[in-house]
């Protein structure tokens, strides 16, 4: 069984190294040199067998999949009705970095942009005697199955570049949405952004997405389903920001991208997929990325429409 799959992931994995295109270019100067010849692959099973190709052992910023985790959190922290009062369930149909609210209240559209990003680790509790990007890095660890860690690097490059991000986080306090003082939220979202993160990782955090919050690696429970259920569900609607109508008629996963060059997917009951390759497309999801997510999906028939 095992062989086969290896197999298949290596054919995808050599397949892509002949797509071009895209662009590495990027205010933050650590992802603008990364290697745009990058590229690897990961898949975990929820029996917890991991399988690699090319280069998933590569670190590299996990960027917006963090929003996935930390929306989790949030909602195991502060429950449903709550964090909806917070934050809305609707794409954006615009960029990642839009000002996409509802007007009259302020509340973000979905929490996979930044806006809805940063009001969802605003809501993020504090436990004693842990910071808040303490447990974020707890709980994120605990879904890869090991310790990670935050580069410095990517980290003071996106604070010294967040103008917009605080804006942002400006406008959220003046509705209300953040409460109190802002300015943590936007420090904490600016520090998950800035996670390192494998290939490999990522798949295995994709996989306790679709182990329904318990890592299949480890068996750790992280998530519980209804949390789960919900973060998958606005993947599925939002989770490739303005791209997200086109990726749901193409691949049909729910999945996440981050302008790093990872993109995971999930496949509920059954795996996690992981992709990085750096150079990415005019919505800030990877080139090779999405290819590889495309095929698989099609190749595997894992769309959730299944039409043969
Ligand atoms: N740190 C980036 C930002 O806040 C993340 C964007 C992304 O990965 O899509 O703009």
């Amino acid at each position: 069984m095992h062989a086969p799959i290896q197999r298949y992931l290596d054919t995808v994995h050599e397949s892509l190294l002949d797509i071009r295109g895209g662009s590495t270019k990027s205010p933050n100067a650590v992802l603008a040199s990364q290697d745009p010849n990058l590229c690897g692959l990961a898949m975990t099973t929820s029996d917890g067998f991991t399988y690699t190709a090319g280069d998933a052992e590569v670190p590299f910023a996990i960027q917006s999949i963090s929003k996935v985790f930390c929306y989790a959190i949030a909602l195991q922290d502060r429950g449903f009705a709550y964090m909806d009062s917070k934050i809305d369930v609707e794409p954006s149909g615009s960029s990642f970095a839009d000002l996409s609210s509802e007007s009259g209240s302020g509340r973000p559209k979905n929490a996979l942009i930044n806006i809805g990003a940063i009001a969802a680790t605003g809501q993020i509790l504090p436990e004693r005697g842990r910071t808040v990007f303490d447990k974020i890095l707890t709980v994120m660890s605990a879904c890869a199955g090991r310790e990670l860690e935050m580069d410095e690097d990517v980290h003071s490059q996106d604070s010294q570049g967040s103008a917009h991000n605080r804006g942002l986080t400006w406008f959220l306090s003046s509705w209300g949405i953040l409460e109190g003082d802002p300015n943590p939220a936007h420090d904490d979202y600016t520090k998950q952004c800035a996670i390192a993160v494998t290939a490999r990782d990522l798949s295995v955090m994709a996989a306790t997405l679709a182990n329904l919050g318990v890592n299949p690696v480890t068996q750790e429970r992280v998530f519980d389903t209804r949390v789960v259920e919900r973060v998958l569900s606005v993947m599925l609607t939002c989770g490739m920001y303005d791209d997200s109508g086109d990726w749901v008629a193409s691949v049909g996963l729910p999945a996440k991208s981050g302008v790093g060059g990872g993109i995971i997917s999930v496949l509920p009951g059954q795996l996690g997929l992981a992709s990085f390759s750096p150079p990415l497309d005019e919505h800030g999801s990877s080139v090779r990325g999405l290819a590889a997510h495309r095929q698989i999906s099609s190749d595997l028939e894992l769309h959730f429409v299944r039409t043969s």
